[in-house]
């Protein structure tokens, strides 16, 4: 039973249309159609086909929502060229001395036509099927002869084209490569699966493969698979039309199949050697990927056949992987430490026995949440998998089950109830993984706190470093915002490593700060989702911390910008008895809690004459001279010794050697905008 003929168009045209949009959504990074479109037409196309099964083609988008097209499960599929492994270097040396194998089978050649450089995608090894162009199987590789046949998961991978772009693709070929998941996709997943109580995966390699495998396509559609495609093969003898490995890759992204980046034509083996380095101390941790090192491949298409494989094995003689050391130990779990952040979020930290991975000591893991590691099953004592990678703080993936003392397992991590500082018994927001310390006053808050206060874009505190913050807390001189205030010189010169002269300019610097707008105050509160243009917005309305303190939820949710969340967590800071003892504390010590109004600031620099040199970060020559004027003060050309001060950029040339010559003061744009009230 056939459909209308215009039936059989339209269908056809709705499959292009989606397909072409998902390329430009997965592969190209630029959508063109919008969510919304793209639904409309996809649901269009559905309707047709359940009206018109005869309708359906193996390349409809609609199979890749994981329709059950009725494949048996894992029915085996033979490869119709057969997949192949690759040896490994994990040096430099290794490296020579694959080459000096090759050479001594292809002579010149070897090295003539340069190395193909690529990245070692670690995911699952896929083969995919294309007859005239249409995906008609995928395939794991299996035991490299026959795999096992996934294709209706498969179809479900949305940057995996279901029909081939392009023109000149062999009437059958097998396109191979890789499935996997980015580090994003799979952590979110994991949150998912927390929420929804289910076992989390170690990591996005297992989960990539296991999601391929699954029974139910649906399901697979679900995990964020993606594709990269590293080589074609094709059944019989067959001319390309092409020469080299770097060409063949070109031709795959021509049809529309996702291949990988930072890949690399070198022309010797040194430029391999560099490249590999390169990609493991740098481009390895900037993936949004897994790779498990690089692929080095001869370039020449003619050489590799030349070269061959193994007698008897599968390894191609043409191609090596160059593996990176190895970023996953397995070391003691000893302790789990709480820390409390500035929003009061606890926070658990894995405490290890010194392990060393890729070269550093690891001592500490993140461990993000308490769902995680009850959701991962970690018990202090058991022998744990930690992961390094690159510059970001190592992870454990999860423990050894096996390495568990049988007879006297450790007993589960029971999550804490009560702040470990101050003792109050924690909150979960809702929809949150977060725990918290609600006390507003708990003393582990007030690091963080006090780093927030004196903040650039904040209080704007010279001379406060983290260390020095923490140096007087320790000492006990300091706790809240407030107590600032109350350091003395005398206090601060009797601390070791802070000099007389420190301690005045950081008495003057603390000083100063109070009379900062009441903007950048309320910006140093850190009240939870308060960022500095909410507060500017807040303080341009209200004016003074009195009027917004007393201001009702629906009047600050009236501005415009801010919304009823953000307007309840600034009335529910205000309502905290503890929050408004601390305002008044810092009132009582000459904190300014008012706003000035546009005519004063517009004021602020009268009578004043400004030399501005060298590039400004954000404003335009222009309109800096705009702000000046407008604050009331003039720009001149020329520095001399009645200028007030001088604002520079970047590049600044001799003005500035004047100026520091005449003593005139120098300042930054940020600055200047300060100063003018922006
Ligand atoms: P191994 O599993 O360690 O033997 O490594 C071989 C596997 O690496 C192949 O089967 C592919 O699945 C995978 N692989 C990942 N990226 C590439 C690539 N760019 N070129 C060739 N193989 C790759
Ligand atoms: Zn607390």
């Amino acid at each position: 039973m056939a459909g209308p003929p215009e039936g059989l168009a339209r269908a056809q045209w709705l499959r292009e249309a989606l397909e072409r949009a998902a390329h430009e959504y997965y592969v190209l990074d630029q959508p063109a159609l919008s969510d919304a479109e793209y639904d409309r037409l996809f649901h269009e196309l559905r309707a047709l086909e359940q009206a018109h099964p005869a309708l359906r083609a193996p390349d409809s988008p609609t199979l890749r929502v994981g329709t059950d097209v009725g494949a048996s499960h894992l029915a085996k599929y033979a490869h119709l060229v057969p997949m192949g492994s690759l040896s490994n270097a994990f040096s430099d040396e290794d490296l020579e001395g694959w080459a000096a194998s090759g050479r001594d089978v292809a002579g010149d050649d070897f090295d003539r036509s340069g190395f193909c450089c690529e990245l070692k995608i670690d995911g699952a090894s896929m083969s995919l099927t294309y007859r005239d162009g249409v995906l008609v199987t995928g395939a794991t590789r299996g035991n490299g002869n026959v795999g096992e046949d996934v294709t209706a998961n498969v179809r479900t991978i949305r940057d995996i084209p279901l029909r081939l772009a392009g023109s000149g693709w062999p009437a059958v070929i097998e396109i191979r490569g890789e499935v996997y998941m980015t580090f994003d996709g799979f952590e979110r997943m994991n949150e998912e699966r927390v929420r929804a109580g289910e076992p989390v995966f170690a990591n996005p390699r297992n989960s990539a493969a296991g999601a391929l495998r699954q029974k139910d396509p649906a399901v697979t559609a679900r995990r964020p698979l993606r594709f990269f495609g590293y080589a074609f093969a094709v059944p019989g003898t067959t001319t390309l039309p092409f020469a080299t490995q770097w060409e063949l890759l070109e031709t795959l992204a021509s049809w529309g199949v996702p291949v990988a980046p930072h890949r690399q034509l070198c022309a010797t083996l040194a430029e391999v050697h560099a490249w590999a380095h390169a990609l493991e101390s740098t481009h390895r941790a900037e993936l949004a990927f897994a790779i498990d090192g690089g692929v080095v491949k001869v370039n020449a298409l003619a050489t590799q056949a030349d070269l061959g494989s193994t007698a008897g094995g599968r390894e191609p003689r043409w191609a090596i992987a160059r593996k990176f050391a190895p970023d996953v130990a397995e070391t003691r779990l000893v302790g789990i430490e709480i820390q409390v952040g500035r929003t009061g979020v606890l926070t658990p930290r894995a405490v290890l026995d010194p392990v060393e991975i890729g070269g550093t000591t690891v001592t500490y893991a993140t461990l993000h949440n308490f769902d995680l590691i009850a959701a991962k099953d970690l018990r202090i004592g058991d022998v744990v998998q930690v992961k390094r990678a690159g510059e970001v703080i190592p992870q454990i993936l999860g423990p050894v089950p096996e390495r568990r003392d049988a007879a006297q397992p450790p007993s589960p991590f029971v999550a804490p109830t009560a702040c470990p500082v101050c003792g109050t018994p924690v909150v979960r927001i809702a929809d949150e993984v977060a725990v918290r310390c609600p006390n507003e006053r708990c003393p582990a808050r007030h690091l963080e706190e006090l780093i927030h206060f004196t903040a650039r874009a904040a209080m704007d505190i010279r001379g406060l470093s983290e260390q020095r913050v923490r140096q007087l807390l320790d000492a006990g001189l300091i706790s809240d915002p407030a107590t600032l205030y109350d350091l003395t010189e005398d206090v601060l010169a009797a601390l070791p490593r802070l000099g007389e002269k420190s301690a005045q300019q950081l008495v003057a610097a603390i000083a100063a700060s109070k009379t900062q707008p009441l903007s950048r105050l309320l910006f140093g509160l850190g009240i939870p989702d308060v960022g500095e243009e909410t507060a500017k917005l807040l303080a341009r309305h209200f004016g003074t911390a009195e009027a917004l303190q007393q201001a009702a939820p629906t009047e600050i949710e009236g501005l415009h910008g801010v919304g009823p969340s953000i307007a309840a967590s600034v009335h529910g800071w205000f309502a905290s008895e503890s929050n408004q003892a601390l305002v008044r504390a810092l009132i009582a010590r000459g904190v300014n809690t008012v706003e000035p109004t546009r005519a004063e600031a517009d004021g602020a620099l009268r009578g004043l004459k400004i030399v501005i040199t060298g590039t400004l970060p954000t404003l335009g020559r222009t309109e800096a001279k705009e702000l000046v004027e407008g604050a009331g003060g003039k720009v001149t050309d020329s520095v001399s010794k009645n200028t007030d001060f001088l604002v520079v950029g970047a590049d600044a040339g001799s003005k500035l050697d004047k100026a520091k010559a005449l003593g005139v003061e120098v300042i930054d744009e940020a600055e200047l905008l300060r100063r003018v009230g922006r």
